[in-house]
């Protein structure tokens, strides 16, 4: 993988709005990530209680199914934890409260490399938890999580230190600049997302949609797949504000 090259093995934090998104924006590299025996982690914002037009679902129920649903799917890609901080679904602010809760999380795990979803989309409107995910996401890693100030309980009281992420990658991007190499995984993505049985009600059309996304991707590269992502490498973006 030409990410972050040197590094032997490296700690990739997913953090995601709801249940089958990570799949879905990077499921093939989370697969070929984890294949090489780096660490992969999925961080759920939300339980996706609300993602269903079926009258008869309570959240309450379609919240457990969607949990156990993540969960196997994770397990056909190779990661190595999931986290759910179980928001309900579409209630998720962009609060200190959500960001103090990312923040732990980069603490803990301490990832080089953070994916998220683009909150800056123009063209197409999407989901606010998918808006306000990915914007808490950047300002956690960049600066919460690296500053002792911010959240100094989690530093004094439970032991953890500041971390720098060394780079973001950002799915969903209407300004992808890197492009990953899924074609040996991308069978994986697929049967993790077939898993989202609530939310996928033709495994076919999902199928073939999946593939013919992932070719498009790579229209001129010599890859059969790709996923798509906007890259932030933090030491440089950091590096010219004087930080580092
Ligand atoms: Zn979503």
């Amino acid at each position: 993988m030409l990410i972050i090259g040197g590094l032997v093995s490296k700690t990739v934090l997913f953090v995601i709005p709801h249940e089958d998104d990570g799949e879905g924006g990077g499921g093939g590299s989370a697969a070929t990530w984890s294949s090489q025996g780096d660490r992969v982690v999925f961080l759920l914002c939300t339980n996706g209680d609300k993602g269903t037009s079926d009258c008869s679902m309570t959240p309450k129920k379609l919240a457990k199914i969607r949990n156990r649903e993540q969960i196997e799917a994770a397990s056909i890609l190779g990661v190595n934890e999931v986290v759910f901080l179980d928001y309900g679904d579409g209630e998720l602010e962009d609060t200190m409260e959500l960001r103090g809760k990312i923040t732990r999380q980069i603490r803990i795990y301490r990832p080089d490399i953070v994916l998220a979803i683009d909150p800056f989309r123009r063209k197409v409107h999407q989901h606010r938890d998918h808006r306000v995910s990915g914007m808490a996401t950047l300002d956690s890693v960049f600066t919460y999580a690296w500053t002792s100030q911010h959240f100094p309980d989690q530093i004094k009281d439970e032991g953890l230190s500041p971390h720098h992420v060394r780079e973001i990658l950002l799915w969903n991007s209407e300004n992808a600049n890197i492009i990953l190499d899924i074609s040996d995984t991308i069978g994986l993505k697929i049967q993790a997302l077939s898993k989202h049985v609530s939310q996928i009600h033709d495994m076919d059309r999902m199928s073939t949609n999946v593939q013919e996304r992932a070719r498009r991707i790579v229209e001129n590269y010599d890859y059969e797949f790709g996923e798509a992502f906007r890259r932030i490498v933090i030491e440089k973006e950091a590096h010219k504000l004087g930080i580092y």
